[in-house]
């Protein structure tokens, strides 16, 4: 059992241009957040998941205290 299962291993190798830091990266782009369209390096998809959870995070925790008070 020597085969692994590889998506596409021509694919993982593509280089690829980030347009958010513009730097290149070689392998799968991630999917930006803010228009589910544009690829961007997986350093900069983490960010922006980092990003937007603690802005999703804080936009609930301000609305709970609004309806507390
Ligand atoms: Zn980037």
């Amino acid at each position: 059992m020597s085969k692994l299962s590889t998506d596409n291993p021509k694919a993982a190798q593509k280089r690829h241009k980030c347009p958010k830091c513009g730097k290149e990266y070689i392998g799968y782009p991630a999917l930006s957040r803010e228009d589910n369209k544009t690829e961007i390096c997986p350093r900069c998809g983490l960010n922006e998941a980092l990003f937007f959870y603690a802005e999703d995070l804080n936009g609930r925790t301000c609305n709970s205290w609004f309806k507390e008070e």
